[in-house]
């Protein structure tokens, strides 16, 4: 699932195809895609428009309007976003395409077909669920982290996937959040010491910017990836490495469910 790093990926690597351009012809191939408005009514309501702004918030993006209408969408499981022109091949799943006045595509792709699309007007609520998140994890202070978690019984892991208390982050990065805070994901938020937290409000913020890094890749290697080649798991130090060694004490890393979810952590590292 793309998290904030590869959300972050494919809205700057994208913007300058997407900003100022307008909108000539829209098609939607899998109806459920658009969350709020009928496929066609979202259609008429976006023809014409120029999208002013791209921008991203937790894993939800936007496409801004010259009419203050704006488009928010969400990638969830395999949803991907391209550039292309149009005479490329279709890609199995696309599930909507927005023409641009240059002749080139954006194509949401979308195996699974869980993502969504939802279009609000100038003032307008914003129902898409992205009004409810928490800050950015730049954003989170010491002291909200500690009223948030402290008093908590659930596991960190758990908490550090609550959109409602940070933005963004997923399985991947909390499980690499706990390994570089040297907390186990297992541990219930009250039981953290005033140390921990601050370790943890250090790397929050350090590993989802490190990894923003590494994604960003030129615009070239993004499409012939199809939007795919930000999922580079090579700087990942514990997730999907369960049994492997710990790359700082060697010892075999432990994997384990927390809260339905595929958790790995050094039991040495980790306290
Ligand atoms: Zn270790």
């Amino acid at each position: 699932m793309p998290e904030l790093p590869e959300v972050e990926t494919v809205r700057t690597v994208l913007s300058p195809y997407i900003i100022g351009q307008t909108i000539t012809h829209a098609k939607v191939n899998l109806p459920k895609v658009v969350a709020n408005l009928p496929p066609e009514t979202f259609i008429k309501k976006i023809t014409g428009q120029t999208i002013t702004q791209f921008t991203r918030r937790g894993k939800f993006l936007t496409l801004h309007l010259q009419s203050g209408a704006f488009v928010v969408v969400h990638l969830r499981m395999t949803g991907t976003l391209t550039v292309e022109n149009p005479h490329t091949v279709y890609e199995k799943h696309t599930n909507l395409v927005l023409t641009f006045q240059n002749g080139q595509e954006l194509r949401y792709i979308d195996s699974r077909g869980f993502g969504h699309w939802w279009y609000f007007a100038l003032g307008q609520t914003d129902t898409s669920g992205q009004q409810l998140l928490g800050p950015e994890p730049g954003a989170v202070t010491l002291d909200y982290l500690k009223n948030k978690i402290s008093h908590r019984t659930t596991a960190l892991k758990t908490l550090l996937l609550d959109q409602h208390i940070i933005a963004g982050i997923g399985n991947i990065y909390a499980d690499e959040i706990c390994f570089r805070a040297k907390i186990r994901p297992t541990r219930a938020g009250n039981s953290l010491t005033l140390p921990e937290l601050k370790r943890l409000h250090t790397q929050i913020p350090t590993v989802i910017n490190e990894f923003i890094q590494f994604h960003h890749v030129p615009f070239r290697i993004y499409a012939e990836s199809k939007g795919t080649s930000y999922q580079n798991d090579a700087n990942l130090a514990v997730y999907g490495r369960a049994k492997q060694p710990c790359l700082q004490c060697g010892q075999p890393l432990v994997g384990t469910r927390i809260g339905q979810r595929s958790s790995v952590y050094c039991a040495h590292c980790q306290k």
